[in-house]
């Protein structure tokens, strides 16, 4: 199939989150399949050019919005045999870091920005005479895709063109100021509740659920959650009006960076037959951390966003008990500023016992991902979860809760049947998270035969991306057949 995949974010180029991941390597992955995939991103201010070896492609590409007409230049590398990648340059609106927002509040014109953004992928693929059969647009930033190719004169050209709307993450849907309806070109009757409107003002997401040919998200449980509340964050109604056409796929990794065996960012490489690698690990980890140098004492590792979504405010409460347990516990991860300071200024607390780093450190996020004896996520809601995957095969026990994607590659430890390769619990409460912390804990010091065998059967599954890549190419064929249905 022809594929244009529209992202804001994709590995290896910028990532702030499991996005990035997922659009770069299932761009890759359907290359590696045969399928022609165009995937373009904006030339941010972190991408460089000659870094990247990239070549102009287009020196000026007009695109018409709804009230003015923007001029861009175009760059591109061929990334595979199959897949080529363009990016966008557009200074006033890209040369920005970080991406969404200034550190603390999002852009004042996000809106402009990726309306922007989402209506030169069209022009582009039409400019190049790239006639995708489907476009995959990716969270709420280029939600307008679906509705660009419906309702804009194109004269015909993306008749035939379907699209799929992929949802990472409902909690992000891009609510703007009524007042962006003219550059995006909306016209009053589309200002309605059952598209754009929302509140007063343009909701992105819950516009490119109306207008989208199918719609997926990244796992089989989130995709049941977001059809209720609170995982549909308000737009659950809208959501069941298309609940037919949504589809829950669940997101690979990408074994060629995340991989014991061949890791090249970790002191030392292990398998599941040979552990001895992970156990430097551990110990750089601990050295690294400044934390008690002592192979028995299990290390609790934790990476992420300090966001709401990651449940770390009930992590938060439980420290000053779990911190007289003789574990270790080590975080890296960087956004709301209370929690910052709250997790940055531990290890003077409990120094030995507690290590942070604040801040995105890729190669940090893998040592302790190797390092680690266990893996926390409380999560709130988990859309799909790359890290307890990752943690998983570096055969490091995740303990999550039961949501989203972590209900569905987390399997619960059950001593007596001798299956799981993880903690897991049910309620969004600190004595739900303690508990389990416990639980593994208690595990750790007097059922040491049980981890071995949980850390074999966890290093064992299988996250390649062949059945997700499978899933995408039939949620196009189905995305196609909706598309001609479409008047
Ligand atoms: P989300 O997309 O909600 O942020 P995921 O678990 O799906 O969460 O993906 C997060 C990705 O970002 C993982 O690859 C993780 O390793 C990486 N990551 C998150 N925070 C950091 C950090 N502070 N430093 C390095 N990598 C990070």
């Amino acid at each position: 199939m022809r594929i244009l995949i529209a992202a804001t974010e994709a590995v290896p180029y910028v990532k702030t989150g499991g996005l990035g991941d997922v659009a770069g390597t299932l761009a890759l992955e359907l290359a590696k399949a045969r399928h022609e995939v165009a995937l373009v991103l904006p030339l941010h201010q972190a991408i460089v050019p000659v870094k990247w070896k990239l070549e102009i492609a287009m020196d000026s590409l007009r695109v018409k919005m709804g009230d003015a007409d923007l001029y861009c230049r175009v760059w591109a590398r061929q990334a595979l045999a199959h897949c080529r990648v363009y990016f966008i340059e557009y200074d006033r609106y890209f040369h920005r870091d970080p991406i969404y927002n200034d550190g603390s509040k999002d852009y004042y014109d996000n809106g402009s920005r990726f309306a922007f953004f989402s209506k030169a992928c069209l022009d582009l693929a039409q400019a190049l005479d790239f006639q995708p059969q489907v476009i995959q647009a990716n969270d709420w930033q280029t939600a307008l895709i679906p509705f660009y190719l419906k309702t804009w004169n194109y004269e015909g050209y993306f008749r035939k063109t379907a699209s799929l709307l992929s949802i990472h993450n409902m909690g992000y849907q891009g609510h703007m100021p009524a007042e962006i309806c003219s550059f995006m070109g909306i016209q009053r009757w589309q200002f309605r509740e059952s598209e754009f409107e929302s509140f007063g003002g343009v909701n992105f997401l819950k516009g490119g659920i109306f207008y989208a040919d199918k719609i997926s998200t990244v796992s089989p449980t989130y995709a049941k959650e977001i059809l209720g509340e609170p995982g549909g964050s308000g737009l659950s109604p809208y959501l069941q009006r298309r609940s037919n056409d949504v589809a829950g796929i669940l997101n690979g990794i990408d074994q060629k960076e995340w991989n014991p065996k061949k890791d090249k960012l970790l002191p030392a490489r292990y398998s599941a037959e040979d552990l001895s690698g992970k156990a430097i690990c551990k110990a750089e980890l601990q050295k690294k951390f400044l934390l008690e140098e002592k192979a028995d004492k299990p290390i609790f590792g934790l990476v992420g966003r300090l966001a709401d979504q990651k449940g770390l405010d009930l992590l938060k409460e439980i420290i000053p008990e779990i911190m007289r347990w003789d574990l270790q516990m080590v975080l890296i991860g960087s956004g709301d500023p209370e929690l910052e300071r709250f997790f940055g200024d531990l290890p003077k607390h409990y120094p030995g016992k507690f290590g942070s780093y604040i801040g995105f450190e890729p190669k940090l996020a893998h040592l302790v991902e190797a390092g680690s004896d266990f893996f926390v996520m409380p999560s709130r809601y988990e859309p799909c979860g790359l890290n307890q995957m990752y943690s998983l095969i570096y055969g490091t026990l995740p303990v999550v809760r039961a949501t989203g994607g972590l209900a569905d590659t987390v399997e619960n430890f059950q001593p007596q049947a001798g299956q799981g390769t993880g903690f897991v619990f049910q309620d969004i409460s600190s004595a739900a998270l303690r508990d389990t912390l416990g639980w593994a804990l208690h595990t750790w010091y007097h059922q040491q035969d049980e981890i071995a065998a949980m850390r074999v059967r966890a290093m064992e599954r299988d996250h390649s991306w062949k059945k997700a890549v499978k899933e995408y190419v039939k949620a196009y064929k189905e995305a196609l057949v909706r598309r001609a249905l479409w008047k």
